[in-house]
């Protein structure tokens, strides 16, 4: 994820460029750059940190020129610098491109590019597309564009400009956000509508697979294959707070929508169609996983959630034992480390003080430490021996949502990547789990777009006392995440309990309508679970159940069923949690909360 923005007009195009991009920092902040020509040459000026950084320079030394475009990254690949910055160039500087997205084969065509003779100095992706762009370049634009397309997989949105071509910003689309902002005498590129506001309410929405040449006074709308085509024009109505949100009224909410794209950008560019996996940036030999004796999962709050199911699946698959700890417990513990010891360290910021911490325990006691996180460049990240980065992008509001998703994924890749290296289970059984993973974002746009049973739930329940959470095995780690939501946005007590825990003690504080939210989607402990609602139904609990669809004996027993696409048990938490997110936001919504920065709370916890 990140902020593209093009301008072509007449005014100095620097310090549109700028204010566009102040609009789109909530999409990456890691870096920013732009390229602007300037009398038939591309200039660019490019630094990691903070847009000011840029901003300061550019007061600084001004760039002339009234066409360019600009970008705010969000590190994928190679960490946040000055030269993995965007834009990138051409070798002979003509070309310049901003890219957003991931191109997932851009290791074999930087390979034949380097053997062609090209030279590449940053570690991104998108380095492949300005040298591509270079190589088919035959006087003709367009049909260059179309080659590169041609050669690249992913998910992109790209803005380009080339000095020969000096009247046109050409702009992209594929997954990637990417809109065409209406001028007069002048027109604009974004990735978001708040980048162009400040200038016009006219605006082309891109899909995927389409195209623009935006001139000064014209633009021509295209699929990428040149095919012309018309669309309406969008005129917007919403302020921009409103619209940096996506029209969402809050990024929670927002960010609980971007679970589909989130959960298939972290998974797709690592399973090949025959389905294999395939880690990039992981170094575990066969050697090393057979010899692992123990692994530890540790990590804080919603991040140690997704450990817990991290255990179950890399005991299942991989049949190595492992402990999930709380990272503030582990750094003051006695952990059973060495040579034979994994650590997985889990983070959304990567700069979570405890699990650094940890982190450092672990490394000075021999072990082998993988990280997973959502932040390029991070501490985390840097310290540690692999990382595997979950591709969510930024996440703004407190409560994690999409970064908890993701890190059930990437935790189901290291599972599998480890039963592979060990033998342990059989390829076919990797191939139906693969399966099952790359079904789950149309399976989660199915839950989704089940809301009103959810509202409706919320109204029911909003001014309880205290909610409780039951489930067992898989559903019990779920459950312990989605009370975790609800206490964190709308300050209900509320606690998760092994369902099959309950009579020895929380019973006790069930009364006549207290709300008990049941997980029941293991197949197997289907029937037992069942006997647990009748338990708290007895003592007058008001039962909301989470269970598979077509489990409809289970509405005889709770009072509301909220039902979810069927999956195999393994990856069901994927989807069981997304109704109880949404259960908390449109609780605390219900109560009047700051649901994006809930009091007390902070999003990257960089304190003890
Ligand atoms: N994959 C590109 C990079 O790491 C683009 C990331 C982004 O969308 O900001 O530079």
């Amino acid at each position: 994820m990140c902020g593209i923005i093009g301008y072509i007009g007449a005014k100095e195009a620097s310090q549109i460029l700028i204010d566009g991009l102040e609009k789109l920092e909530y999409r990456g902040y890691d870096s920013a750059g732009v390229a602007i020509l300037n009398e038939g040459k591309i200039e660019v000026r490019k630094f990691k940190g903070r847009l000011s950084v840029l901003e300061e320079n550019i007061k600084e030394k001004p760039v002339k020129g009234s066409m360019g475009i600009g970008h705010t990254r969000w590190a994928t690949h190679g960490e946040p610098s000055d030269v993995n910055s965007h834009p990138h160039k051409s070798n002979d500087n003509k070309i310049a491109v901003v890219h957003n997205g991931i191109i997932e084969n851009y290791m074999e065509i930087k390979e034949e590019l380097q053997k062609l003779g090209y030279s590449f100095i940053s570690e991104t992706d998108t380095e492949v597309i300005s040298h591509l762009l270079d190589h088919y370049y035959n006087g003709d634009i367009l049909d260059t564009v179309k080659k590169v397309i041609n050669k690249i997989d992913g998910a992109y949105a790209l803005g380009i400009i080339h000095a020969d071509n000096p009247d046109m910003l050409i702009a992209v689309k594929k997954d990637s956000p990417l809109i065409v902002g209406i001028g007069e005498d002048e027109n604009f590129i974004a990735s978001d509508i708040p980048a162009v506001l400040k200038y016009t309410r006219k605006v082309y929405i891109l899909e995927s697979g389409e195209m623009a040449i935006v001139k000064k006074d014209s633009i021509s709308l295209m699929k990428t294959d040149g095919t012309p085509i018309t669309k309406d024009i969008y005129d917007v109505t919403w302020d921009i707070e409103a619209a940096e949100k996506g029209g969402y009224e809050h990024f929670m909410l927002k960010e609980i929508y971007e679970q589909p794209k989130a959960i298939k950008d972290t998974l797709l560019p690592r399973v090949s169609n025959n389905g294999e996996v395939k880690l990039d940036s992981i170094n575990l030999s066969k050697e090393y996983i057979k010899g692992t004796k123990r692994i530890y999962i540790v990590a804080c709050g919603t991040a140690y959630h997704a450990g817990l199911l991290g255990k179950d699946m890399i005991e299942k698959y991989a049949k190595i034992p492992v402990i999930v700890d709380v990272a503030s417990e582990f750094r003051y513990s006695e952990p059973f480390i060495d040579q034979n010891t994994l650590v997985i360290v889990v983070s959304q910021s990567g700069e979570t003080a405890d699990t650094l911490a940890a982190l450092r325990l672990s490394k000075e006691k021999g072990a082998r430490v993988l990280a997973i996180t959502n932040v390029v460049g991070s501490s985390i990240s840097r310290e540690s021996d692999d990382v595997l980065y979950t591709w969510a992008g930024p996440e703004i509001a407190v409560a994690s949502t999409k970064a908890y998703t993701t890190q059930i994924v990437a935790l189901a890749l290291v599972a599998l990547e480890m039963a592979k290296k060990k033998n342990s289970i059989t390829d076919e059984e990797i191939n139906m789990i693969i399966k099952s993973l790359k079904k789950l974002p149309s399976r989660l746009e199915e839950v989704l777009s089940n809301v009103e049973s959810i509202k409706d739930t919320a109204e029911r329940i909003y001014s309880s006392q205290s909610i409780f959470y039951i489930g067992r095995g898989i559903d019990y780690d779920v459950s312990r995440e989605g009370s975790l939501k609800l206490k964190e946005i709308s300050y209900i007590h509320s606690e998760a309990i092994a369902a099959g825990e309950l009579k020895h003690g929380t019973l006790a504080l069930i009364e006549e309508g207290t709300p008990v939210i049941a997980l029941v989607t293991q197949d197997k402990l289907y029937d037992k679970m069942l006997s647990n609602i009748k338990e708290v139904k007895a003592r007058g609990a008001y039962v909301v159940a989470i269970a598979k669809e077509g489990n409809i004996e289970i509405e005889k027993s709770a009072d509301r069923v909220i039902f979810i696409p069927k999956t195999i048990d393994e990856v069901s938490s994927v989807l069981s949690i997304v109704p109880l997110q949404l259960l908390s936001y449109y609780v605390a919504y219900k109560r009047g909360c700051d649901i994006d920065k809930p009091k007390n709370l902070a999003k990257s916890v960089t304190v003890e």
